[in-house]
């Protein structure tokens, strides 16, 4: 169930609803629009009677929510959320672009990458430290020493960082250091993590599972919401077919069908998305010309050398000559660059 408040309902209006909610024995979750707020109601077996809060002032309406995903979607916010961190937008028109290593190897490597995403009008700058790789035998992050060196490129470079949130038990170093908290593919239906970064007050960037359907990916996306936290970013990565030249198939229809049905920013990342750094622009040209809300890619000073990914990573050249395209891209289609 959803109460929508009227356009001008004040905040004791608002707390009045929730109160009742709770009275009732139900979770109230507020949900800010930019027309009006919306309160979602989890916690009910069946519908949940609109006499209960008819001698309420400021409700205009209570409605039934028919999807499982009662917050995410875009029954209970029909305007796009737009998540911000350090000045730069995403969603609600805004398309910004995350870029940087896979995984943070050096300070060279990752200062080289930073300058490289700064001057070429990149906004956020990715690098994992905690790696969830494949193999146990493959390089598996510089862990904290690799969030200290993030933190040191923010520093030089103004940029906001994200970085992945492998598990639980390291949470707290990382939303430390960490703008955004990245959700890994593998990690997508850990729920106790989910939980975790929902608790946080930190913008999640949540990864299609390797092979999750989109209502997955959005009940996913549930639990992070339903624990308070509203500052969540979809990444469409690619999902495993029965395809094998490409490392995974990029579902760019899947992005257009997401954005209708929720109201979150939604990111295409084509680096994982098909795994060959030929095909990453023209990808990441289609994103940002189908209306994605950001773009993440892999970027390598080396990638013949790179300890994780280097197939998928850009060489910088070629990163900097394809910003100025996806800025050109973004302008035709009317989107706000950041
Ligand atoms: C990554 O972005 O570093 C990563 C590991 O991606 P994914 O979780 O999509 O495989
Ligand atoms: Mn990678």
């Amino acid at each position: 169930m959803l109460i929508v408040m009227s356009p001008g309902a004040s905040r004791a209006e608002i707390d009045a609803v929730l109160g009742r909610v709770r009275d009732l024995g139900f979770a109230p979750h507020e949900i800010p629009g930019a027309q009006r707020v919306a309160i979602g109601i989890t916690g009910n077996d069946g519908p949940v009677d609109a006499d209960r809060f008819a001698d309420l002032r400021g409700v205009a309406d209570v409605v039934r929510v028919s999807k499982p995903y009662k917050l995410v979607g875009r029954e209970a916010k029909p305007d796009d959320t737009i998540v911000s961190v350090g000045g730069v937008a995403m969603g609600g028109g805004h398309t910004a672009i995350m870029a940087g290593p896979c995984a943070v190897e050096s300070r060279d490597q990752l200062l080289a990458v930073a300058r490289a995403v700064k001057a070429a009008g990149g906004h956020i700058l990715r690098g994992g430290a905690f790696k969830p790789r494949t193999s146990p035998y493959a390089f598996q992050g510089l862990k904290e020493e690799g969030l200290r060196l993030l933190d040191e490129a923010r520093r030089e470079t103004g940029l906001p960082v994200i970085t992945e949130v492998k598990d639980v038990e390291t949470l707290p170093l990382v939303e430390k250091w960490s703008d955004i908290l990245q959700i890994g593919a593998r990690n997508m239906q850990n729920f106790s993590l989910l939980e975790a970064v929902g608790g946080t007050r930190k913008p999640v960037m949540l990864k299609r599972g390797l092979s999750a359907t989109i209502a997955e990916m959005l009940m996913a996306a549930e639990y992070i919401m339903s624990r308070g936290n509203h500052q969540i970013i979809l990444c469409e990565r690619g999902i495993r077919t029965f395809e094998t030249a490409t490392r995974n198939t990029l579902d760019l229809g899947g992005v257009v069908v997401l954005r209708a049905m929720s109201h979150l920013p939604v990111v295409v990342d084509p680096s994982h998305g098909v795994g060959l750094w030929y095909a990453v622009g023209p990808l990441a040209r289609a994103a940002v010309a189908l209306g994605a809300d950001g773009v993440m890619m892999e970027v390598h000073p080396d990638p013949a050398h790179a300890l994780s990914d280097g197939p998928q990573s850009l060489r910088i050249d070629r990163f900097t000559s394809l910003m100025g395209e996806l800025r050109r891209i973004a302008d035709v289609v009317g989107r706000a660059w950041g």
